[in-house]
Parts: structure tokens; C-alpha cells; sequence
């Protein structure tokens, strides 16, 4: 319990979708997060984000917590897997609905696209079909969340003040598809409130989804986490890096230190070059004495060539 007065500690935390191994932007979101964590004398935990079946790739989540504890990155408590908690969403997807804050919808269009944690992916916006009852005549229903016409306004570490109005740009959005999987907007909130999470780093492709999870933040009546997003791994044809690109940026246990340094001054810190050899865990330490999120640049960078 924290007493009055005193600061709560703050707890970090890492979230990778196993979905192929390890990449330089994922290396970037563990990297910053552990860092903010440390640098605060805060917790850091990790998260498997292994909510959609057909997205794992097998063995992919432990290659990346191998690669991290070899890297010398060292997490606080359990790894949480999503896949095992369903009866907490469903609980509060009960909660939302005692609340009359969501609503059954049996419209086809692209839900699933439409829970889909990454922009560009996020399709139309709801229109608002179903929000006086189902009118589709499909016997599978998506549960929405119902949202206010009104500005979400928050400040990120990084990239300042954000505002968006979610009626517009997004419209009520899916809780629980109408295949029974949970969407990532929100498990990523419950399981951060329910571990206390109190900062949330990760790429800049998340942006525009945070709205969305302050709003359900506010729906359950819980405190908001600081965000800080980092900015955009691009590859050499200047689209978001991603598997798409090959092997190139992959980390792999032969180039992994050199990545974190790199990772390092992708971030804008001013680490050694004599440390361009050095550890996975010297370059964590240097780090933790270092890190500076001030210094993080808002604009998208290509990969490095590793
Ligand atoms: N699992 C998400 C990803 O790998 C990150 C989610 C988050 O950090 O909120 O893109």
C-alpha cells in the first residue's frame, strides 16, 4: 500500500504479439519500457500477447523470452499469457454490459479487421447499426462499446498532446468478435489494470488506438496509465517494418548487443561508441543510468542495417 504522500512505484511493462520472432521495432518497445521502468526504479513485466489463434506463430513467444533473458533483460514476476485469461475478459465484458455500455451487433463488415490492434487495419467507421438492436439477421453477434460523441484529449511522453473524437474517427467499437475471441483494445486494458501498470511504452502504430483504451479505462473507472510512444521502424521502401521485410531485421543471437546499441541511438541516446561491442547487459546498464525519454525523436527512422 502506498502512503500518502509518497509516489506510487512505477510498474512498465512489455507486450509482444508472438507472431515471428523478435524485430528491431519490438527490440525498440522492450528496450524503451524496460529503460523508463528502470531509470524510475520501477517494476517490469512482460506480457505474451497471444490473443489470436490463428496469428501465433508455435515456439515464437518462448524464442523471444529466450532471446530477451540472454540479452540480459530481467522481468518481474510471472509472464502473463493472454490465451489464459478469457474469464476475466468475459467478466468485464459483463460488467460494461450491467453498465448498458455495450451492445450485441450482427453486422458482417470487417469486425475483425475492425479489433485489429494496428491502423490501416481499423477499416470503416461503425456507423452505429446495431446500437438500438441486433438488425442483421446473422445469429453470430460482435459485443460493441458504446461510444460518446466527444473529444478523448491525453498528453503522450513523446509525442505530446493527442486528441481524437472516437464517435468520428473510429465509431463504437468491438469487444468480443462474433467468433468469441476478445479484441486487443480490451485485454490489453484489463490485463494492464489488473498488473497495475502505470506506463505504457510501445511503437507509434499504436497511437491512434489509445483513445480507444483511455475510454475504456474511464468506462471500468480506473486510473490511467502515462503513455509514451516511440517512433516508427521504417524499412528501406519507408513502410512500418515488419515481417513483410525478410530476415533483414530480424535479431538473431549474433547481432542482438549490437542491436540494443543501435536501439540505443534510435532512441537519440548519446551512448559510447567504445560501447559498440559491449553486452547485451553492459548496454542495459549503461541505460539504466542514462535513458533519457527527452531525447526521443517523434519521427519515423529507417532500420538500421544489422
Ligand atoms: N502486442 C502489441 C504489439 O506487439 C503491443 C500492445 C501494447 O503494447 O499495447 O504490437
Amino acid at each position: 500500500m502506498v502512503s500518502a504522500g509518497q509516489p506510487a512505484q512505477v510498474v512498465g511493462r512489455f507486450a509482444p504479439s508472438p507472431t515471428g520472432p523478435l524485430h528491431f521495432g519490438s527490440l525498440l518497445a522492450a528496450l524503451g519500457s524496460y529503460l523508463l521502468a528502470r531509470v524510475a526504479g520501477g517494476r517490469w513485466l512482460l506480457r505474451v500477447e497471444d490473443l489470436d489463434p490463428p496469428r501465433v506463430v508455435p515456439g515464437a513467444a518462448e524464442e523471444i523470452l529466450r532471446l530477451l533473458e540472454r540479452l540480459g533483460f530481467a522481468w518481474d514476476g510471472e509472464v502473463v499469457y493472454q490465451s489464459r485469461r478469457s474469464a476475466r475478459y468475459q467478466q468485464l465484458v459483463e460488467q460494461l454490459c450491467e453498465q448498458r455500455q455495450v451492445f450485441d451487433c450482427s453486422c458482417s463488415r470487417r469486425e475483425i479487421l475492425l479489433s485489429a490492434p494496428h491502423p490501416g487495419e481499423e477499416g470503416p467507421v461503425y456507423p452505429g447499426t446495431c446500437r438500438l438492436g441486433p438488425v442483421g439477421r446473422r445469429s453470430e453477434r460482435a459485443i460493441r462499446l458504446l461510444v460518446a460523441d466527444e473529444e478523448i484529449a491525453y498528453t503522450d511522453g513523446v509525442f505530446g498532446p493527442q486528441r481524437q473524437n472516437l464517435m468520428q474517427a473510429i465509431g463504437d467499437f468491438v469487444l468480443r468478435r462474433a467468433d468469441g475471441l476478445f479484441a486487443y483494445q480490451l485485454a490489453v486494458v484489463v490485463d494492464d489494470i489488473d498488473a497495475g501498470v502505470t506506463q505504457v511504452v510501445r511503437g507509434a502504430d499504436l497511437l491512434s488506438s489509445t483513445p480507444r483504451q483511455i475510454y475504456l479505462y474511464r468506462c471500468l473507472q480506473q486510473p490511467l496509465p502515462d503513455y509514451y510512444h516511440l517512433p516508427l521502424v521504417l524499412g528501406a521502401d519507408q513502410e512500418k517494418l515488419s515481417k513483410r521485410h525478410g530476415p533483414s531485421a530480424l535479431i538473431t543471437q549474433q547481432n542482438s548487443s549490437l542491436a540494443i546499441w543501435q536501439a540505443l541511438r534510435f532512441l537519440g541516446q548519446p551512448v559510447p561508441d567504445e560501447l559498440r561491442r559491449a553486452s547485451g547487459r553492459e548496454l542495459l546498464s549503461w541505460g539504466e543510468l542514462n535513458f533519457d525519454h527527452t531525447r526521443i525523436s517523434t519521427r519515423a527512422q529507417l532500420a538500421p542495417g544489422l
